[in-house]
């Protein structure tokens, strides 16, 4: 079974919501809907408050070239376009809207019918993409039209939709595969016109045998589209390991999937391609797995963009006693939700609560030279040296020549450590420093 050569670990899958459907949300009282929804430039509100909505007309507009479309996710009365602390606390623009019914745009079609023909050119399919504000569900929101309008001098030879889904607790993908798996299709279809190549590869972990089944039979019908069985590995769903596994090629140091003639999306950005395309329908919701083992109700919803954390709570059967902590997304790259008023944004693909005893943190002791983080670094880094000369501060050429760049920040390194070394963070601080000096260097 393929699968990634360098690094990885193997963290309980605790896939708690594998089998639970995907429901649909209650309509919201409030939607907070943030401009800051992608990588790049948060988007510019064009709307002011007394302002009537619909769901799906445009809120927000993009201001810069990485930057995409905001459209409103419910109907109703803008109530203010204000700063709003976001789930880290920092003040972002948001356009709050008071709900008042549920009225959808006229040109969204939302009949169940799948649309199969594609009759649009490369052009007007990534026009369609732009225009349906359709960023990279998989983490780094990045707009998806940019991605698909690869630079002149960069050809792709295939596309690849990451279905591994290899963060413990959430299914978000896996249920979608299960139950939407000719739309994903169609999705990279459309992607694969918009790029125009003839291959695609779906990549699937081998712990998810229902959403094979489903991709497979649905996959009979599109024989440029092959559905690949991934071992079980973590971080298999990052996008150089995910080339690796399937194409063998290895993406450059800095480099990007483009260089080898890659380009990857997610499954679930595949699904919001064909809706945006195919039906009209912007991004304003998606599938969203709510778990935990201290939840009452552990789901998976179809939420719209801006539901509160605090009103996902009370849908799944209040605050737990012993939380301790709230995490968007998953165990290992998800990001700590420090404001629970806080909102969803496109690219939220779970809400994981955790209790002290599972997130507690062992008291830290020395390095004691195992080499474990080294084995386990899925980019060939050596984790330890990384922290020794982040710890010792400036030591900014060392770290800029041992590649600390390439850290994907997928924590295998803390993951695998005996001594309890928080490598992670004192690393991602680290690239964080160097990056900014890469940035700011002179071009040649
Ligand atoms: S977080 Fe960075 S250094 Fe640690 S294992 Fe992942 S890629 Fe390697
Ligand atoms: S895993 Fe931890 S103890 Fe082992 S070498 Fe790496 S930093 Fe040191």
């Amino acid at each position: 079974m393929k699968t990634f050569k360098i690094g990885g670990v193997h963290p309980n899958d605790n896939k708690l919501t594998a089998d639970s459907l995907i429901e649909v949300f209650p309509v919201l009282e409030t939607a907070y809907i943030s401009m800051a929804q992608h990588l790049g430039a948060p988007a510019k509100p064009v709307v002011e408050k007394g302002d009537k909505v619909k769901v799906g007309q445009v809120i927000g507009e993009p201001a810069g070239f990485i930057s995409g479309y905001v459209h409103s996710s419910v109907s109703g009365t803008v109530k203010a376009v204000e700063l709003m602390p976001d789930l880290a606390g920092n003040p972002v623009m948001h356009v709050v809207i008071e709900v008042e019914g549920d009225e959808w745009c006229e040109e969204i079609d939302r009949t169940p019918d799948i649309k199969r023909d594609i009759p649009y050119s490369s052009e007007e399919i990534i026009e369609k993409i732009k225009n349906g504000g359709i960023v990279g569900l998989g983490g780094a929101a990045f707009p998806t039209h940019v991605k698909l309008n690869p630079p002149k001098d960069k050809k792709a030879e295939f596309l690849i939709l990451n279905g591994s889904e290899c963060e413990p607790y959430v299914t978000a993908d896996d249920r979608i595969m299960r139950e939407r798996p000719e739309e994903i299709l169609i999705g990279a279809v459309i992607m694969m016109k918009a790029l125009n190549v003839t291959q695609a590869f779906v990549g699937i972990e081998v712990n998810k045998p229902q959403a094979i089944a489903a991709m497979k039979k649905a996959a009979a019908d599109y024989p440029q589209i092959k559905i690949v069985v991934l071992k079980k590995k973590y971080p298999q769903g990052g996008e150089k390991q995910l080339i690796d596994a399937i194409t063998g090629r290895r993406v450059p140091s800095m480099g990007l999937p483009i260089d080898v003639g890659v380009v990857v999306q997610n499954v679930g950005t595949s699904l919001a391609v064909y809706e945006a395309v195919q039906k009209n329908q912007p991004l304003i919701e998606s599938a969203v797995t709510v778990t935990g083992h201290c939840v009452t109700e552990q789901r998976n919803f179809l939420l719209r963009v801006g539901t509160p954390f605090s009103r996902i709570l009370d849908a799944v059967g209040g605050l737990p006693k012993d939380a301790a902590k709230f995490i968007s997304g998953g165990p290992m790259m998800g990001k700590a939700v420090a404001n629970i008023d806080a909102s969803t944004l496109k690219g939220t693909s779970a809400f994981l609560l955790m209790t002290e005893e599972e997130t507690k943190r062992k008291q830290e002791s020395n390095c004691i030279r195992c080499a474990k983080c080294v084995e386990a670094c899925p980019m060939g880094l050596e984790p330890y040296l990384l922290n020794k000369l982040c710890r010792a501060g400036n030591k900014y050429d060392e770290l800029e020549k041992e590649k600390i760049y390439d850290c994907i920040e997928c924590g295998c390194c803390l993951y695998t450590c005996p001594a309890n070394i928080p490598l992670l963070d004192i690393i991602r601080m680290g690239k964080a420093d160097v990056m900014k000096i890469i940035r700011n260097r002179p071009k040649k």
